[in-house]
This record gives structure tokens, sequence and C-alpha cells, in this order.
């Protein structure tokens, strides 16, 4: 069975929470998909099946997305029910690329919801801005506040807020801005592998010191600047990779010799063959291709704020 999101009109299937084009939550727009097993109209917003039990497939169980020569893959890993990371990947005229991973808050409400809800609103306003001719930092900060609000906005009240981190990038010429809230990570990957981002967690836990929700309270991001003399992969990732593989060396070691989409397919694969504990998303975007012959990365400008 399947049905047409009220959005954008792209056919969706039964039990889909959002819709795959356009991010559309579909439960919110009154799509009631019925069982995928039994057929049972009775699908509670937790996504069992009340008559059945059968946890209805979102189509966010593995996906994967390729947009020019970039490439996102997010998995389901094996632990978890559901995956409740999200990504986007998008461009903004020719030559700048936006990639976005938010890693849901599996402690709070609808944790799926606030991923997606934070990843679409980012993509969306940071290609808008930057086609406005916005410069990447301002449209970075816009970006995560919108993102912000996306999540606070999806809170009801007697539950615990939705909640989820942020980690995105903007890819043009040689230039990278990163912005993070939360534990969700980016790295560099080239012949000086680092690690770009610091954890907004306690020191030595999983415990995050900030995040998006309406729980959250003023979200400041971080947001960096970056500037690269060589060619390599802007690395996007949930902590479901990172918890397994955290040295930039390592990561690097798996995925540059490859095209994008493989070595983001190889990555996801590591993190669930060492137990896949967690959902795990990865994003990589490759950088300064034009560069290639010229081996040496640097980062010589870095702003914190
Ligand atoms: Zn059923
Ligand atoms: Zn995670």
């Amino acid at each position: 069975m399947s049905a047409c999101c009220p959005a954008c009109g792209t056919t969706v299937l039964a039990g889909e929470a959002f819709c795959e084009q356009c991010g559309q939550d579909l439960a919110a727009a009154g799509h009631s998909g019925s069982c995928t097993a039994c057929g049972s109209a009775a699908v509670g917003s937790d996504g069992y099946c009340e008559n059945c039990g059968m946890l209805q497939p979102t189509g966010r169980d593995h996906a994967e997305t390729e947009v020019e020569t970039s490439a996102g893959v997010t998995d389901r890993g094996l632990r978890h029910s559901k995956n409740e990371d999200a990504m986007a990947l998008v461009t903004a005229g020719p030559g700048t690329v936006i990639g976005v991973v938010c890693d849901g808050v599996s402690t709070s409400s609808r944790p799926e919801e606030a991923s997606q809800a934070a990843a679409d609103m980012a993509a969306l306003t940071l290609a808008k801005r930057i086609a406005e001719g916005e410069d990447a930092a301002t449209a970075t900060r816009e970006a995560v506040a919108m993102a912000a609000r996306a999540v606070a906005a999806a809170a009801r009240p007697g539950e615990d807020a939705p909640a989820c981190t942020y980690v995105s990038a903007v890819a043009a010429g040689r230039h990278v801005t990163v912005a993070w809230v939360g534990d969700s990570r980016a790295y560099w990957l080239g012949a000086h592998p680092a690690l770009l981002t610091e954890d907004d967690a306690a020191p030595g836990t999983h415990m995050l010191t900030a995040w998006l929700g309406a729980d959250a309270g003023e979200v400041v991001p971080h947001v960096r600047e970056f500037t690269t003399d060589g060619p390599g992969l802007v690395l996007l990732c949930s902590d479901g990779l990172w918890n397994y593989y955290p040295e930039p060396e390592a990561l690097a070691a798996a995925a540059l010799d490859d095209t994008p989409v493989a070595a983001a397919r190889r990555l996801v694969r590591m993190a669930n063959d060492a137990g896949g504990q967690d959902n795990i998303t990865v994003v990589l975007i490759p950088f300064g291709q034009g560069d290639a012959g010229d081996a040496t990365v640097a980062f010589p400008k870095e702003r914190s704020g």
C-alpha cells in the first residue's frame, strides 16, 4: 500500500514517518499507514502495530545519498530498533557542497523526528542563504538557529522534549566551514588527518553538555573555518562510527583511495563489524580535488565562536 506525500506528491510507503524526497513529517500531515505485516490500521506513533506488534519500516534503516561526488550512508546498526540519525547532503550553486548529520538523543521523545527536522531545516537554510550570497559562517549560524527552532517546535506537553546533536560542513573551493552542537563529529581525512570538532560532552563520558531541543536553552554553535592546501575528504559522522574508530588516521586509512560512496559504505560496515551498538551515519565530501598532486594539508585559519 502506498500514498502520496501531501507536500511534494512523491509516492511514499505506508508506515513511513517522513517523505524521503522532501522530509515532510507524514504522521503530522495526517498520513496514516497500515501495518506492513497484518494490514491493521492501528499503527501507533511509536511505529509499532498495536494489533500484531510489528515495528513498521521507516525507510531509514539504511539509506544512501550521492550529490555530485559527495556521499552519505546512514544505517540502523545491529542493536537499535530504529535509526534515530539523520543526514542531508545538498549543493548550493557550483562547487559548494553542504552536509549535515544529526543524531537523535535516545532518551528524548521521538529522537528520529528531532534529527530529521534539524538536518532538513539546516540544509534548506544553508542552501538558501549561500545561494543568496551570504558567507558560509553567517549562513551556518542561521542554519543552526533555524534547526534548533525546528527541533524545539516538535516538543509536546507531557513528554521529554525531542533532542538531537548537530554537525555540518560547507565545502567550497579550498574552504570548509564546520559547525557543531553535541558529540557528532567532523574529521579531515587527508595527508595529515585531524579531528575538526570538540565534543560537547562531559570529559570521558557520553553525557552531552549541548544539544538541540526545547530544553536546551539558548544554542550557541561552535563554528570553525579551515583552509586546505591539498586533497582529502571531510567526514561528518555520528558517534556510532567514532565510538569504534575515534582516531583520524584509522578513518583516513579506511576512507582514502576509494570513491566517497564506497568509502562511506566501508566505514559503516566497519562500525557494524565492530558491534554496531548505535546508529551509524557517515557523510564524505571530497575536497581540494583540483589540487591533486599536492599532498600537504594544513589548517592555518581557525576561528572559534
Ligand atoms: Zn500489524
Ligand atoms: Zn549515536
